[in-house]
């Protein structure tokens, strides 16, 4: 398998092989024909499996440059994964000159919010720190077409999933949603049966 035998555009296929990506991983090809179909993804997989990628190429396909509002939303369970997932973003993304922003708690408010007016066609944060953003009007979400839940168990064991859900409820209706976990216990297989639609199930 390559990148090439995807329908990706070459400005994606030049910054994985800049990255040094020649062939998907395991998790990648299952994921990326799916989520560039635009349907929903439940993915049972490990952090190392290059599951980032396997969200962040599809995700970065999509973005239209021009659209200065997000476009797609990814929920991290940790402020270091968000920084780590906007830098993925960010070189998936370098010749589409695609804008990713982290959002984080405590950390000083406004700067982020300023970052955010400016162009930003990603944004990846922690429940928390979003639905702030949301609740106070930063975080433009009418132009938003991909939810990624990252590190689901993670959001899970670390009491977030009221604000993932508290989140779920604000964003438009027509998206794909995207899950990744390594376990799937009972709350999150109920979070994708109430949020999702007739999710694609991947297992690694
Ligand atoms: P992740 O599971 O997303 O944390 O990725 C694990 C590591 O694999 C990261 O350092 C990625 O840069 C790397 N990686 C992801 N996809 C590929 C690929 N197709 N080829 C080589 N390395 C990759």
């Amino acid at each position: 398998r390559k990148f090439t035998d995807y329908a990706l555009s070459d400005e994606i296929v030049r910054a994985l092989e800049s990255l040094g990506f020649t062939s998907p991983t395991e998790v990648q090809n299952e994921v990326i024909p799916v989520a560039l179909k635009k349907q929903d993804l439940v993915v049972k997989s490990q952090t190392g499996s290059g599951k980032t990628a396997a969200f962040g190429i599809p995700i970065c396909e999509m973005v239209d440059w021009a659209e200065n509002k997000p476009q797609a939303l990814i929920l991290s369970p940790t402020r270091e994964l968000a920084v780590q997932v906007k830098e993925d973003i960010t070189n998936i993304g370098r010749y589409k000159r695609i804008k990713a922003t982290a959002v984080y708690g405590k950390q000083p408010f406004a700067p982020q919010a300023a970052e955010l007016k400016q162009k930003s066609h990603v944004v990846v944060g922690t429940p928390g720190r979003v639905l702030d953003h949301i609740e106070k009007g930063t975080l433009a979400l009418d132009r938003l077409s991909y939810l990624v839940i990252d590190e689901a168990d993670e959001m899970l064991n670390m009491g977030f999933i009221d604000q993932v859900e508290a989140i779920i409820h604000e964003l438009p209706k027509k998206r794909v949603t995207m899950l990744f976990s390594a376990t799937l216990p009972e709350d999150i297989k109920q979070l994708s049966n109430k949020h999702m639609k007739n999710p694609t199930d991947i297992e690694i």
